[in-house]
């Protein structure tokens, strides 16, 4: 009874069939046909929807997210296709020797340069609340869970205070999730754009801006972490920096215009009192 009620109610709002329809659709016809209405609508809409998608896409978000199927980055956004570079993975993890990861934070910042890379966690995360067990896991996964048990060990302290086993959950979900945003900023790729666009005239900010964020699936929050990134920079900064901002003659040389560039005042000025990351947060 109950099924047949929710295909009544999917069938009168003509919203796509959901679970029940798709488990017993063998040839998962049923995402086809969702497929098909969804271009009539959109072109309907808005004739030239796919003559646009077809010309290529330039978007300003890159978004790292768990792979957890109630994390939609461009749903939960309100963002349409071509807005919204995606690469997502069990607990939204940045591991410097994930070929994967690395390729996409190369390609949106180095080709697509995006301005806003986006890190997303959410509670109830299955990747941060099995990280928490004393269990194995066992290969691949358990290699790939050791990460958040190392975040967990980098932040004992605060967590082991933390008596609700659910609140202490959720609090490692928001840790997990600034841990990762952090090792987004240590990569190279990005570290060398950030120094590239700091002060300049093309860009109106430091480029691409991290941003650590959480979404609750239980409310459909999505929220920004409070973090004082002047603060944690300047913390990882002399371990992981791996450039430093150029100079104003660099700069001549590398813009050819010897004359105006040089005569700008370096950008590198407050480097010694305020750290170089500090400085390049933008
Ligand atoms: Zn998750």
């Amino acid at each position: 009874m109950k099924l047949l009620l929710t295909l009544a109610s999917a069938a009168a709002l003509s919203a796509p069939t959901r679970l029940p329809a798709l488990a017993a659709d063998k040839q998962l016809k049923t995402i086809f046909e969702n497929n098909r209405r969804w271009v009539r609508e959109e072109v309907k809409k808005d004739k030239d929807y796919f003559n646009r998608m077809a010309s290529g896409q330039s978007p300003q978000i890159l978004w790292i997210g768990c792979s957890d199927s109630r994390v939609p980055a461009n749903r939960i956004m309100g963002l349409d296709a071509g807005e919204v570079f995606v690469a997502r993975n069990v607990a939204n993890q940045v591991i410097g020797t994930d070929m994967s990861m690395m390729s996409v934070i190369q390609y949106a910042v180095n080709v697509l340069k995006v301005p806003h890379i986006v890190i997303c966690g959410h509670y109830d995360c299955g990747g941060v609340k099995a990280s928490m067990e004393n269990v194995d896991h066992v290969p691949p996964l358990e290699n790939w869970l050791r990460n958040i048990r190392d975040t967990y060990r980098l932040n004992r302290q605060e967590l082991d205070r933390i008596s609700d086993k659910d609140q202490r959950t959720r609090r490692l979900v928001e840790l997990n999730t600034l841990e990762q945003a952090f090792a987004v900023f240590k990569t190279g790729v990005v570290q060398r754009r950030r120094v590239q666009t700091y002060g300049s005239d093309q860009e109106p900010y430091t480029q691409p801006r991290i941003h650590a964020v959480v979404f609750d699936p239980g409310t459909g929050e999505l929220k920004e972490l409070n973090v004082n990134w002047k603060q944690e920079l300047d913390k990882l900064g002399p371990i992981y920096n791996l450039y430093a901002p150029e100079t104003a003659e660099a700069r001549a040389e590398r813009l050819g215009d010897g004359g105006a560039a040089a005569a700008a005042p370096p950008p590198v000025e407050p480097a010694k009192k305020k750290g170089l990351w500090g400085r390049l947060r933008g």
